[in-house]
């Protein structure tokens, strides 16, 4: 096995690899533009795409690509060889810095929701230099933005981008009025990513899994994850030569892999890696789940990423671990002083008014298909959006509020901005995991996220309602300095705070009279997709994004469309094979079942007239009430759902699609895996829970 450190990195055209294959004036340009926001001249690109190319073709590639995030989320390659046939018939292998910079993928098949009708299809990508390119499988990955010729975002990253830059304004005016000399402030972010590992042979007898990536039937398995086994349980052989074989592919890409684990739910697991600045951190995310899927065929398996594949198992999240640094600094780390510990409180503040302002947008985010039935559920953050602080930092907040001093468990005191701040990161162990936006020490999380879906919308809005709450405070303390200035920075946390502690909540999230106190406290609880993306297109949603130069109006409204147009899609999708299955195999596979115990007990009587029969007919009975049910229900479900396809209005249409047709949906589902209990093993058509949860 090679050392790690030999192969980390070893296919990426990292800083260390732009230093020894640059010359040192453009190796210092390129630096320039990576970590200042400079712009790229075309001699300097021309000059780092032919290293750029020399460096992957001695890595073997013959192909590069601009890989991107159209509005699906996921990422979009299309290759290009470096192919340059001679006028004498050989070819050379090129590529100019303008390949670098700019490409033109036909892109008229990407979603757009409007922004770009399709006679003028063609948008571009534009080279993003603070992403490293890297090689996967031959070709040169160049990581971009897409944009249309108008210069309206059409992918995930560019408001990320744009994120970034308002709130590291916005936080470098805090830290100036501070008097810090300080680096750029970045977002960081570690993303945990869940998934479950299933056998290819199961996964294949299951159109529900192949056309949906969930199942849309089945009964819980025998034994489910109450014996709490598998959570941080030895990895079985299989899976942990996956595992192995994962992290290998991700450390050659620097993608930091750093845990794995099985997680609570059989046959689930999760990786997670190091923190890194969110735009790469969120392209680490999406190579990580693709070369999930792509290694697990390695191995007989399929990885499934869907937010909830199994009915009254736990569902999957992805973490969104997120921080604010500057250079070394994380800016949720209170100091060894009194200004160190104002300043983590005024950063305090800004998240706490931020989540509590836009917590309906940032709700909006985790909205999809796939997550409506994860949130909510058991082991899920509830769809309400809360701050857990913890005790200490709780009790902090208390006294700010009310105006008292402070006095921690182990006796410190804190006359605020005077004294030292009790220790109570260290001891932050009581991790509230029921909390969709939890302090974890030096770090947010905000737990609402599915594992299908791409960060880069939690943080875009996490990074602008930041950048709101800063700015906010500097407007109102610019000129201010030393005690005067300090003074006014705690009145301004006393009086923010007092207006925005409606958000805080440290108890159990799961429990049943949680979302009538936040009812009562008047926080917003969208369960469904439906209700929660109208928000996205709310003045208060549009004001923010256009202040701070994230998304025009046009851009959210596209976005809306796009999400609202998949979430109908999926739901379609999902109808049509719930009702191909229960028609084409689940009440054949019952019927026939039906007709042998009817013949079986025909048989019997021919023989036995006086045989008893009560079991043999009971069953026979319980079926042909189980097929009546199930078709009254499927009849329902089909009439709703050719009457939800006239609804034009897409909004109107996720309405009927969650409030109606779901509920029906599940009325089947159940109908159906009532019988999956009592129809003869061999005559039921695909594999259940208990055979695909619990593969050897
Ligand atoms: P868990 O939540 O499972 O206990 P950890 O708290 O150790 O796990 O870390 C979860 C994730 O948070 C990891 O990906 C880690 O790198 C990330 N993380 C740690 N510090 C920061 C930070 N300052 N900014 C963003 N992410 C961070
Ligand atoms: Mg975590």
């Amino acid at each position: 096995m090679p050392r790690i450190s030999d192969i980390y990195g070893s296919m990426v055209f990292n800083e260390h690899t732009m230093q020894e294959r640059l010359p040192s004036a453009t190796y210092k340009q390129l630096m320039r533009t990576i970590k200042d926001g400079a712009p790229l001249d075309l001699d300097v690109a021309n000059v780092v795409a032919h290293a750029m190319k020399e460096w992957a073709i001695e890595k073997g590639a013959t192909h590069y690509t601009h890989w991107f995030q159209p509005l699906t989320g996921i990422t979009s390659e299309k290759h290009d060889s470096f192919l340059d046939p001679m006028p004498d018939g050989r070819a050379i292998m090129s590529f100019s810095g303008k390949e670098l910079i700019q490409g033109e993928p036909d892109a008229s098949s990407f979603p757009s929701g409007g922004l770009r009708a399709t006679f003028e299809a063609r948008g571009y990508t534009a080279w993003d230099p603070t992403s490293y390119a890297f090689i996967k499988d031959e070709v040169l990955c160049i990581p971009t933005a897409f944009c249309s010729y108008t210069g309206e975002a059409l992918d995930k990253k560019t408001p990320l981008l744009r994120s970034m830059k308002a709130v590291e304004e916005q936080a470098g005016r805090v830290l100036d009025l501070f008097g810090d000399e300080h680096d750029r402030v970045v977002p960081t972010l570690g993303a945990e990513q869940e998934y479950f590992l299933i056998s290819e042979e199961d996964y294949k007898k299951r159109l529900d899994l192949v056309l949906t990536g969930r199942t849309l039937f089945g009964y819980s398995p025998c034994k489910g994850q109450e014996l709490e086994e598998h959570y941080f349980g030895a990895i079985r052989p299989t899976v942990n030569n996956y595992m192995k074989e994962l992290d290998d592919v991700l450390w050659k890409l620097g993608v930091s892999a750093k845990t794995k684990h099985n997680e609570v739910a059989p046959a689930q697991h999760e990786l997670a890696p190091i923190f890194a600045n969110v735009n790469r951190a969120i392209d680490g995310n999406l190579l990580t789940m693709e070369e999930m899927r792509l290694l697990a065929s390695h191995y007989g398996l399929v990885c499934l990423q869907h937010e909830k594949p199994f009915e009254s198992i736990n569902g999957s999240g992805k973490h969104n671990n997120w921080s604010l640094s500057a250079g070394k600094k994380n800016l949720f780390d209170p100091g060894e002083n009194p200004m160190e510990n104002l300043r983590f409180l005024v950063f305090l503040t800004g998240v706490i008014q931020a989540v509590d302002e836009y917590q309906e947008l940032l709700r909006m985010t985790a909205a999809s298909a796939g997550n409506d039935h994860r949130l909510g559920a058991n082991e899920a953050p509830p769809a309400i959006v809360s701050i857990f602080l913890g005790d200490e930092l709780g009790a902090v907040v208390d006294a700010l509020v009310e105006d008292h001093d402070y006095t921690s468990a182990d006796r410190v005191s804190m006359d605020l901005g005077v004294d030292v701040l009790p220790n109570f990161l260290k001891d932050n162990s009581d991790r509230n995991r029921t909390s969709p936006f939890a302090f974890t020490g030096n770090k947010f999380e905000f737990r609402m996220p599915g594992s299908e879906q791409n960060l880069s919308d939690c943080d875009t809005v996490l990074n602008t309602a930041m950048a709101k709450s800063l700015k906010e405070f500097a407007d109102q303390m610019e000129g201010l300095e030393g005690e005067a200035f300090e003074a006014a920075a705690i009145d301004y946390i006393k009086h923010t705070l007092r207006d925005h502690k409606r958000i805080i909540f440290n108890g159990d999230g799961y429990s049943d009279e949680w979302p009538e106190e936040a009812a009562r406290r008047g926080l917003a609880n969208h369960k469904t997709t439906a209700d929660a993306l109208p928000c996205y297109v709310s003045e208060k949603s549009f004001e923010l994004f256009e202040e701070f130069g994230v998304l025009s109006r046009a851009e959210v409204q596209s976005r809306y469309e796009v999400k609202l147009e998949k979430y109908n899609k999926i739901m379609n999708i999902e109808v049509r094979t719930m009702k191909r299955l229960v028609r084409r195999d689940y009440l054949p596979a019952i019927n026939k079942f039906a007709a042998d115990i009817a013949r079986h007990i025909a048989e019997v009587e021919a023989v036995l007239p006086d045989a008893d029969l009560t079991c043999q007919r009971e069953r026979l009975r319980k079926l042909l009430a189980g097929a009546a049910e199930i078709n009254q229900h499927l009849e329902k479900l089909h009439t709703l759902h050719y009457a939800s396809r006239e609804v034009v209005d897409q909004q109107e249409r996720a309405n009927m699609n969650a409030h109606q047709i779901v509920p029906v949906m599940d009325d089947l589902r159940h109908a159906v895996d009532q019988m999956e209990l009592i129809v003869e093993r061999e005559f039921w058509p695909v594999p259940t829970y208990n055979e695909i949860l619990f593969y050897a």
